[in-house]
């Protein structure tokens, strides 16, 4: 794939620390459009597309919100709480856009497993089909998030 300038300074940015510790890629060698089309390949094999994925993260995020930082039952077996930071964290592609600090985690009742998601995360699934490199700290993988959630 040609690499233009406007997506090696993405990249850049997104391998940084500027906006998050350690970066959105993690150890990931593969280049940010080599990531969102394995990870869209993966979905579709799924049957799911990101706008389902974020709607549903949102829709979580939006109850877990009224708990006030406490458990929240989302439904017989999720249940999700959300943790705010002061500030917020600006999308790394080129256009205008903050989200609030806030992590949402999301625990099955019957397992105990967790998963979790900050805003931004919902926003470069829904907005840029972005999960992110593999070993970031908010890597999601599709198929654990789609369990999860759905
Ligand atoms: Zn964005």
């Amino acid at each position: 794939m040609k690499e233009s300038p406007q997506n090696n300074k993405l990249e850049a940015l997104l391998r940084s620390s500027k906006l998050v510790a350690g970066g959105f890629m993690g150890s990931d060698n593969r280049g940010v459009l080599e990531i969102i089309d394995a990870d869209k390949i993966e979905l579709s094999r799924l049957g799911f597309t990101c706008q389902q994925l974020a709607s549903r993260m949102r829709q979580i995020t939006d109850a877990a919100k009224t708990g006030l930082e406490t458990w929240v039952q989302i439904d017989d077996n999720l249940e999700a709480k959300t943790e705010e930071a002061r500030g917020f964290l600006p999308c790394p592609w080129p256009h205008a856009g903050r989200f609030v600090k806030r992590v949402t985690i999301i625990r099955r009742i019957n397992t105990s497993e967790t998963i979790q998601w900050s805003d931004l995360n919902i926003h470069l699934i829904g907005g840029h089909g972005f999960f992110q490199g593999r070993g970031s700290n908010f890597r999601i993988e599709p198929a654990i998030l789609i369990k999860m959630i759905f």
